[in-house]
């Protein structure tokens, strides 16, 4: 038998479309996989219901996209109104965020239950009755007032890169090197050098291309930095590199960039 989601839901979800014409989709669902037809009759994404010899889809999945204003969370306490006071009747549940509505009285109504899941969606159905075939619009504020969604958040700063702290011509690698090249190698006079290859070390592992663990940035260029600073160059400088392994002042740039 062919199905259909119910019309009730069909205007819920063009309404949702409308007014959000850009939301993600990347949660959204009806019609049950698999594992939900195995379930039968005990969920709604389930063609089970039939009326008039129609059967009817009577769950909907719309995705969470509050970066858009489309805040889910806010929707369902608007929806939790227009059940309980203005005479919505078409819901049989909504769950969002681990948080079930259940409208029906063998159920207390309107109290907000743990339920599993549904973290990057909403999920709404509604009753198993010709309640589901009324097209009118949802009248829920999110939907249909002409308030302007949230603003997009600021993007983030762009980091300051530090400067270059060595002598033209000079750069840092393996402290087992010539004079040019700077490791933080043992004695007194190398100090100065180990907080700049520790904040090397440091964005590489901020990065995810060095051992995460407390104590590898030790301000010492040893043949594990020189392995992740290949890394780096490999992942974001792959046709800029020339001298793998090793931090020049573009390199320096580059990295702190990121
Ligand atoms: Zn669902």
């Amino acid at each position: 038998m062919s199905y259909l989601l119910a019309p009730a839901l069909e205007t819920l979800r063009a309404q949702f479309d409308q007014k959000f014409p850009n939301r993600s989709r990347a949660s959204d669902g009806w019609i049950g996989d698999a594992a939900h037809r195995a379930q039968g009759s005990a969920s709604d994404h389930n063609p089970w219901v039939v009326i008039d010899g129609q059967a009817y889809v009577t769950a909907l999945d719309i995705t969470n996209h509050p970066a858009i204003g489309l805040d889910l969370n806010a929707f369902t306490d608007q929806l939790q109104v227009a059940c309980r006071d203005q005479g919505e009747n078409r819901l049989k549940y909504a769950i969002h965020r681990a948080l079930l509505m259940d409208t029906r009285p063998q159920f207390r109504p309107y109290q907000w239950t743990p339920s599993n899941g549904h973290w990057e969606h909403a999920h709404f159905s509604v009753h198993s009755d010709r309640r589901l075939l009324d097209p009118r619009p949802w009248n829920i504020p999110m939907l249909t007032g002409t308030s302007a969604p949230a603003p997009a958040p600021a993007p983030a700063p762009k980091p300051t890169v530090p400067a270059w702290p060595l002598p033209a011509g000079h750069w840092f690698g393996d402290w087992r090197g010539p004079n040019a090249q700077h490791g933080g190698a043992p004695g007194a006079q190398y100090d100065w050098e180990r907080p700049h290859i520790r904040a090397i070390q440091v964005k590489l592992q901020q990065l995810g291309l060095a051992p995460g663990h407390a104590g590898w940035a030790d301000g010492r260029w040893d043949p594990p930095t020189t392995d992740a600073m290949a890394a780096f160059q490999r992942k974001y400088r792959p046709n800029q590199t020339t001298i793998w392994g090793k931090c020049y002042s573009d390199d320096w740039a580059h990295l702190f960039s990121l």
